[in-house]
């Protein structure tokens, strides 16, 4: 804010308004940026792998072991909890995806795997005995 003063002198002085110039720094800080966080970092609780949240991973992608937490796909309403364990991998380029279970309650999903999940955890999973 500028603040024009009429010094009787014929000079006209302008003088900053100092008061609003030094708060404005704190003010400018921006609170009110939307951000809406739906890639969630997690640690993997059956190898401790930290994983990179890309929007829809909930699964390890180095054991594939996920976490029973979701009833629906991200929605997080499941207070099961528990371990979710790959029993059987399909990984061909029509269709790539994984069935794991619970370990806890023996709940059974179909999880689709990404291009950066673990190819040798999909492997062993296939050929284990199961
Ligand atoms: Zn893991
Ligand atoms: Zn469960």
């Amino acid at each position: 804010m500028l603040l024009s003063i009429y010094s009787g002198r014929g000079v006209t002085a302008n003088i900053h308004d100092l008061g609003s110039c030094d708060s404005g720094f704190e003010s400018q800080r921006s609170d009110n940026m939307v951000f809406i966080k739906n890639k969630e970092d997690f640690v993997c609780d059956n190898c401790g792998y930290k994983n990179i949240g890309n929007g829809y991973t909930n699964h390890c992608s180095i054991c594939l072991f996920s976490k029973h937490v979701d009833i629906d796909p991200g929605d997080r309403l499941n207070t099961c909890g528990g371990l979710m364990k790959p029993e059987f991998v399909s990984y061909t380029n029509k269709d790539k995806y994984v069935i794991q279970r619970c370990l806890t309650c023996l709940f059974e999903r179909k999880n689709i795997l990404n291009d950066n999940d673990s190819l040798d955890t999909m492997i062993k999973v296939q050929n284990s005995d199961k």
